[in-house]
């Protein structure tokens, strides 16, 4: 599927949670004494919709988190490189070893995470269910190791947005004539729903049938808990 068409549906599944919230009549959901607010993840639902197709440098996803990449690896790199030198000559040095380690952290993270966006394969780890699990695994650490407050529980709906973004795009490229990898590296087979070809009538077709079928949901979630007429 294009870009396109994962931003909608990825913004269809981010709006369930916020339809649920409009028919419960609240803004949040508890969870572990933090809040879910739905609404904060609507944008990262269409972002994270983009983020598996990083492995193709010409999508949107691909470009963006590449530019970024770069900017990140030769900032923080100029940085540290700079920390280094005043470390070494011993100007300063206890503030500059305070600063000199998160900067060297986000520097090794920031490369990491290059090397890993430019080799992986289109349609291979990005588009695993692993990764999605692994995606996870911020939430848990939120819920289970952080004091509950507005700053983490923003976070929390933030990036269960995201994830739900990222999983929608998996689930839309299921339909998809390739099909998604939801076992990799476990297994290499390629599982599909059914064979919309990217890019044809068929995608609009999808895209379509899926705007329709979200909205339906939506009315039909809130209007049956309103309160009956009496
Ligand atoms: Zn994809």
């Amino acid at each position: 599927m294009n870009g396109y068409t994962h931003m909608v549906v990825g913004g269809l599944c981010g709006g369930l949670p916020v339809a649920l919230s409009i028919a419960e009549q609240k803004l949040g959901f508890p969870i572990a004494g933090h809040a879910l607010y739905p609404f904060v993840g609507i944008l990262p639902a269409i972002i994270g919709a983009l983020g598996p197709d990083i492995d193709m440098p010409n999508s949107k996803g691909g470009k963006t988190v590449r530019a970024f990449l770069k900017t990140a690896v030769t900032f923080s790199g100029v940085i540290v490189l700079i920390l280094s030198i005043y470390v070494c000559i011993g100007v300063k040095s206890e503030n500059a070893v305070d600063v000199l380690i998160p900067c060297a952290i986000f520097f090794g993270l920031s490369c990491c995470t290059t090397m890993f966006v430019t080799k992986c394969k289109h349609r291979q780890e990005t588009h695993s269910g692993l990764v999605m699990l692994i995606l996870l695994l911020p939430n848990i650490y939120i819920v289970r190791f952080t004091p509950a407050g507005l700053f983490t529980s923003v976070l929390l709906s933030g990036w269960s947005g995201f994830c739900i973004g990222w999983l929608s795009h998996l689930l839309a490229d299921s339909f998809n004539k390739k099909g998604v990898p939801w076992l990799y590296p476990f297994s290499k087979k390629y599982f599909r729903l059914s064979s919309f070809v990217t890019g044809t009538q068929g995608e609009t077709m999808f895209r379509n049938f899926c705007i329709v079928l979200f909205v339906t949901v939506y009315v039909v979630l809130i209007l049956s808990r309103l309160p009956p007429i009496k």
